[in-house]
């Protein structure tokens, strides 16, 4: 059953019970974010599909254990996107809140649950009612059968980790990871820039920022390529080097830690993300991903080759990483060097070096656009 339950209403908080603070939506061309955000963590059930039925729409549900909503969400959080009516929130039970969302449209749905803070995420695909009335909806894509986006690639989506009360890794004499991410971020921008990029940062100052308003803010400017900027760390002082990461939800051999520290989850629970991932189709964009982290492996080597004393190459890698999955657009990862190395810690404190790697970057960027420039060219009619 779907409805909640109005005999608890009246009742007060059970103790140890955690609650909803905030709720938000995103509209993007192709599908409504739903972010559920909770005050502590819950246990959230699997997704029900309800057929339209006498009088009501078609709805998704979940029930989140250990929540207490009581009334206040009653009312629900009204969206009217053409795909989502409306985000309803009750108590179904005395330790169980339910989430139904009203639909118009749905072709398929996701579910995620991230940390930090702790938030359910619920992605319903489908094609707009009345696309029209969506101001930025006319960025809908044409693809060609492999799945190419024939959209010339203008925007891209700076991305620099953590930041705020989120410091990232603290490397040797307290190199703070923000700090470091935020610099190379401003002079990567400057050089795109001069090279005829749009350029959209999703930070650009010393601010605090969820993994999915990241991407959002990519989504909602239209962004064609995604590049999150961090740095790395280790337990071992001698670890060092310069690594690219991608979305597959076929490789497994990811690298654990990193996976734990960008997510902000504890390391044990990497294993059940990667699982969580590779149950979704993981994106046409990820053979693009691919691509784009090669040409910018390619051109960071070029370009830091000409220093001597540079961090060594770890080469491109796959791994687990919210904030790619949660974009749409081809996106990669890119960990500059590791902060708990004295000589990577130098040289990601050094403009000579971060003005090298920004130009290295973006180099990688102009080269995967001019690929993708002459192959959309070589296929039309
Ligand atoms: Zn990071």
């Amino acid at each position: 059953m779907v409805s909640l339950l109005p005999a608890l209403l009246g009742a007060e908080r059970p103790p140890g019970l955690g609650d909803v603070a905030d709720v938000r939506t995103w509209s993007h061309p192709d599908y409504t974010r739903v972010v559920i955000e909770l005050t502590e963590p819950a246990e959230a059930g699997d997704v029900q599909r309800l057929a339209a039925a006498a009088g009501q729409s078609e709805r998704l549900y979940l029930d989140l254990d250990g929540i207490w909503v009581g009334r206040r969400w009653l009312a629900g959080v009204d969206v009217n996107d053409g795909l989502l009516q409306r985000v309803r929130l009750g108590q179904n039970t005395k330790r169980r809140a339910r989430v139904v969302l009203d639909l118009e449209r749905i072709d398929r749905y996701r579910v995620l649950q991230l940390r930090g803070p702790d938030r359910v995420v619920i992605d319903v695909y489908g094609d707009r009612r009345d696309p029209e009335t969506l101001e930025w909806s006319t960025s809908s894509r044409s693809t060609d059968r492999l799945g190419v986006a024939a959209k010339p690639i203008r925007t891209v989506i700076l991305d620099p980790g953590h930041g705020g009360r989120d410091p990232g890794a603290i490397g040797h004499k307290g190199l703070r990871e923000k700090d470091v991410n935020l610099r190379l971020a401003r002079k990567l921008e400057r050089i795109l820039l001069q090279r005829g990029f749009r350029v959209v940062a999703t930070r650009t100052t010393d601010r605090s920022l969820d993994l999915e308003e990241r991407t959002a803010i990519a989504e909602a400017a239209g962004g064609d390529l995604f590049i999150s900027l961090h740095a790395n760390a280790s337990p071992r002082r001698k670890t060092r080097g310069l690594e690219i990461y991608y979305l597959d939800e076929k490789d497994h051999r990811h690298s654990t830690e990193v996976a734990a520290r960008e997510n902000g989850i504890p390391r044990s629970e990497v294993d059940t993300l990667q699982r969580t991932l590779a149950r979704f189709r993981v994106a046409e964009a990820s053979v693009h991903s691919a691509e784009l982290a090669a040409a910018v492996h390619d051109s960071v080597l070029a370009s830091l080759g000409r220093k001597r004393g540079g961090p060594p190459d770890l080469g491109v890698k796959t791994g687990p990483f919210y904030v790619l999955f949660l974009s749409s657009m081809p996106a990669i990862l890119v960990e500059s060097g590791f902060l708990t190395n004295p000589s990577d810690a130098r040289l990601l404190n050094d403009d000579a070096f971060l003005d090298a790697l920004a130009a290295g970057i973006a180099g990688g960027l102009e080269h995967y656009r001019r690929s993708a420039e002459q192959l959309s060219a070589k296929r039309a009619p």
